[in-house]
Formats: C-alpha cells, sequence, structure tokens
C-alpha cells in the first residue's frame, strides 16, 4: 500500500464526496524544503524558524535570514503557500546568546511569542527579514504561543511599522493555537489573524496540563483526548465564522485515527512531516466526508481518548 501511496502523491487529497483538504509539510530548514513537492506536499504549512538559531554562539543576521527565507520559497516557487513560524525558543529550546533566567517553569514562562516581545528587536530583525524575502511569493507567517488578543495585536503592530519602514507590504499574518485559552476565544482571535494553525502538541499538553516530554505521562498526552477535540472544533468554528483558514500543524495531522475525525471537524489543512504526506493524501481520498462528519460528532461526546480511538474503524498500514 505504501508504494502504491508514493506513485499516486501528486493527486490532490479529496475524498469521494469532494471535500478537499490541503496536505502540507512541516520543515526544519532548508534541505527539506526542496524535497516537498516531490513527496507530493502542496505547501508548507510550519517552517520552524529555529534551525537559523540553534547550534551557534550569535543570531543570524538580517541579511543572513533573508538568504535562508529567499531560499525556501524559491524552493516551493510562486504557486505554493509557505507558512513560516517566528523564533519559538523558550521553555525546552534554550539558546546561549538569548539567556532567559531560570524559571521554575519554563513551560508557563517566557517561551514563544513571549521572547518575542520582550526582545523586540530579535522579533523585528526575523520580520525584516521576512518581508524582505517575500515578493513574488505566497508566504504567510505566524506567531508562536500566543496566549491573548494583546499580544497578536502587539505582534501585528511591530510588523506594520516594520513595513512601513522598508516599504514593502506586509504577508497575511496567524497564528498558532497552542494555548487553551485561544482556543476557547478564537472567534476574537480570528476577528484579528489572517490563519490559523493549530499546534496540538502544545495545545494538550496545556490543555491535560501534562509534560509532552514526560517518559511516564507520555502514552496519556493524547490529542484524541476529547477535551483537546472540542477545543480543535471550537477553534475550526471560530475560524470559519471569520471565513478564515485553519490547519493543523501538531503530530496528530498525521495520525490515521485522526485523520477521519479532523476531516469531520472540517479542517482545511493537514501539515506533517514529509514522509508522513503520501500517506495522509491515500488516506483522505478513500474517506467520505459525510461519515467522517458523523464519526467526528460521536467523537466529541466520548469520555476517553482510548473511546475516540476504538470508534475510528480499521486502519490499514
Ligand atoms: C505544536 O506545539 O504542536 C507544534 C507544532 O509546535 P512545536 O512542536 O514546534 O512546539
Ligand atoms: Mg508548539
Amino acid at each position: 500500500r505504501r508504494r502504491e501511496d508514493i506513485a499516486h502523491a501528486h493527486e490532490p487529497a479529496t475524498t469521494g464526496d469532494g471535500q478537499h483538504v490541503s496536505v502540507f509539510a512541516n520543515i526544519g530548514g532548508v534541505k527539506d524544503a526542496s524535497q516537498v513537492i516531490g513527496v507530493g506536499g502542496e505547501g508548507v504549512g510550519l517552517v520552524r524558524s529555529e534551525f537559523l538559531f540553534m547550534d551557534r554562539s550569535a543570531a543570524p543576521s538580517e541579511d543572513e535570514q533573508t538568504e535562508s527565507y529567499a531560499t525556501i520559497l524559491q524552493a516551493l516557487g510562486p504557486d505554493h503557500h509557505v507558512i513560516i513560524r517566528t523564533l519559538d525558543v523558550g521553555g525546552d529550546k534554550p539558546l546561549p546568546y538569548l539567556p532567559i533566567p531560570r524559571e521554575d517553569n519554563p513551560f508557563l514562562g517566557e517561551r514563544g511569542i513571549r521572547v518575542g516581545l520582550d526582545r523586540p528587536e530579535v522579533l523585528r530583525t526575523q520580520l525584516r527579514a521576512l518581508l524582505r524575502a517575500s515578493a513574488g511569493y505566497h508566504l504567510q507567517v505566524m506567531f508562536p504561543m500566543i496566549a491573548t488578543v494583546q499580544e497578536l495585536r502587539d505582534a501585528k503592530a511591530m510588523l506594520a511599522e516594520e513595513s512601513a519602514a522598508l516599504g514593502i507590504a506586509p504577508f497575511p499574518c496567524g497564528i498558532m493555537v497552542e494555548v487553551p485559552a485561544v482556543a476557547v476565544m478564537a472567534h476574537a482571535f480570528a476577528a484579528e489573524a489572517d490563519f490559523f494553525s493549530i499546534g496540538t502538541n502544545d495545545l494538550t499538553q496545556y490543555t491535560l496540563a501534562m509534560d509532552r516530554g514526560h517518559p511516564k505521562l507520555a502514552p496519556k498526552v493524547d490529542a484524541l483526548n476529547p477535551a483537546v477535540l472540542r477545543l480543535i472544533a471550537q477553534t475550526i468554528e471560530g475560524a470559519h465564522a471569520h471565513q478564515r483558514l485553519v490547519g493543523i500543524c501538531g503530530g496528530i495531522a498525521g495520525d490515521p485515527h485522526a485523520v477521519p475525525i479532523l476531516v469531520g471537524l472540517g479542517i482545511d489543512e493537514l501539515s506533517v512531516s514529509l514522509p508522513v504526506i503520501p500517506t495522509v493524501k491515500a488516506q483522505i481520498r478513500r474517506l467520505n466526508a459525510a461519515t467522517c462528519r458523523d464519526l467526528a460528532q460521536r467523537a466529541l461526546t466520548c469520555a476517553t481518548a482510548e473511546e475516540v480511538r476504538a470508534l475510528v474503524p480499521e486502519i490499514e498500514d
């Protein structure tokens, strides 16, 4: 089956009854970007821009960043969407040249957009580089770990200032949905963000208050927990009420148990690692969206993640 999936990787992921889902790639650097189209990726749903900042003693310069973003955009060409996430460090990802004072709870401390707002020059430099690389491409930029509407406003204000200063039109600007508060307030965020990308790795960790990397808790940190599914459903509803597209770039997007449920909840885009793209597209082509909608409604009324997983019929490998 896997060989067959790869042979059909360039066909769109449309269900038997005509619901299209974009299948995008999560990438961690310039090298991955050149492989996206070849494996059937229809765009890039998450560039973890941390790759540019890791394993070095100083932050990359504006010119250096511009060149890296331009290389990624060139690899995808002018017809494909590329979503680059601004620097997401702190928590479990420290940087030697951007020291964050010791915290008792780093996952609840300075991480993601909080770092960028606290050290505006880091975020402003990145935004300038992204603006300079954007001309002629479908670049979209999103902010990680947003928790409040004010953070989004502050980050967008920085973008507007840098865009005006450079005389380059701003790109569409979205947010990662990783904090339960954002899912609950999806309508308010959708009024001010151009798109959503749900980061189920962190959303699950924060919903269940279980460390995503904790060896003992790992089996329980399941994004198919109905509490997380309800937040995903609320996020999609809020986005669609404002005609915003919503994707998922957390690990659950590539889980064969989750795909039919996410399709049934009305997800617009799934962003997964490169090797999984052909499999996810093939699975979607075998689905019926109306059946998936029924399945999703039943999943939302389950009591446990195990019950949700048991609902999804026969997963072929
Ligand atoms: C997520 O939290 O689901 C996500 C995609 O971001 P990261 O895994 O990089 O924290
Ligand atoms: Mg995350």
